[in-house]
């Protein structure tokens, strides 16, 4: 079958031929019907030998979403047919984090293993999942429009729902970097709490992106001083700040534009530095790398797209072009979110 892997460390990945993957025991072997193509995948290839505890190759993809293939001896609980999204971290199951679902936090070492990350992802036209439990039951979702719910829907999800009760009727939060968790940020507190929403982008059609999704003001970033940005929240500064970028430039935005009290949320893995400092950041403003989400978040993301409340925007691509693909993500070319679809090609 065909797979985009990556082959070594610092080179782009590629479209190679590899074997079929056979489900061992308790495994579960999905067809893949979409996987999506995430900004973090482009950190992977330009990331030094050294940097992850991965060793290579492995198939990228850790958006993915299929049907249920065949079953390893003794995997149980999930039938062959059964339409489902996969949960991407993948840890021990049985330490105290993985107890109450939160493996992307596994005490056993695993954390940031998983989908495409050390693991074959779904980049490819079959992948297996270890466990049913890795598993949620798409219960009637298109799953090439919802395979990238597992990361960029379920990343923002988990960062806004952490800070829901500081949402209050006045306040306004701040999302920088409208990509595809951005968009799914903007309408996830605009549904999910009555606070105002300012988006930052410093591409034209991401912001006409971020205002389809419900912000009620949209900034170019290009330019934009954190005092600009703090009196467009409202003059106090923003509740929160969602930072889906994580650069020097909009880690000092987010720095001066959160109000006192507020907390800075940092989703995007550009790698710059917070301004942490007395006089730099409000009093006691928490910053939180927040990361992925829990088992229970992904069945509540699910039970959000089936209501309509989040709706992601997709564009399909073929397998064979997703190395294209990737480097017109790279460019900043894209709306929404890039869904690999090995049936197409
Ligand atoms: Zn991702
Ligand atoms: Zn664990």
């Amino acid at each position: 079958m065909r797979a985009i892997r990556l082959t070594a460390w610092e080179q782009a990945a590629r479209l190679v031929e590899v074997a079929e993957p056979e489900p061992g025991p308790g495994e579960v072997l999905v067809r893949v019907a979409g996987a999506g193509l995430c900004h973090s995948d482009l950190h992977l290839m330009h990331w030094r030998a050294g940097s992850l505890p991965y060793e290579l190759p492995f198939t990228l993809g850790h958006e993915v979403a299929g049907t249920v293939a065949a079953l390893g001896p003794g995997a149980d609980g999930i039938e062959a047919g059964e339409p489902v999204l996969i949960y991407g971290p993948w840890g021990c199951g049985r330490c105290r984090a993985c107890s109450v679902g939160a493996e992307h936090l596994c005490d056993a070492g695993r954390t940031a293993r998983g989908a495409g990350l050390g693991r074959d992802g779904g980049l490819a036209e079959y992948m297996v999942v270890p466990s049913p439990r890795l598993t949620v039951p798409l219960n009637g979702l298109d799953p090439v429009a919802a395979a990238p719910l597992a990361d960029a829907g379920l990343t923002p999800y988990h960062a806004i729902r952490r800070v829901l009760p500081m949402l209050r009727p006045g306040t306004t939060a701040i999302v920088i970097g409208v990509g595809g968790l951005g968009h799914v940020a903007v309408q996830l507190v605009k549904a999910l709490s009555p606070a105002r929403v300012v988006a930052v982008d410093r591409r034209e059609q991401a912001l006409e992106v971020a205002a389809r999704s419900g912000a009620d003001a949209v900034l170019p970033a290009s330019g934009l001083a954190p005092s600009q940005l703090r009196a467009a929240a409202g003059g106090r500064g923003a509740a929160v700040v969602v930072d889906c970028v994580g650069s020097d430039d909009t880690l000092a935005l987010a720095a001066g534009a959160v109000a006192p009290g507020g907390q800075v949320s940092v989703l995007g893995l550009a790698g710059g530095t917070f301004p942490m400092r007395f006089g730099a950041v409000p009093l006691e403003t928490p910053v939180i790398f927040s990361n992925w989400g829990t088992r229970e978040e992904l069945a509540e993301v699910v039970a959000l797209a089936r209501a309509g409340t989040v709706a992601l925007e997709t564009e399909r691509v073929p397998l064979a072009a997703v190395p294209a693909a990737y480097e017109r993500l790279a460019a900043g070319g894209c709306r929404g979110r890039l869904v690999a679809v090995p049936g197409d090609g």
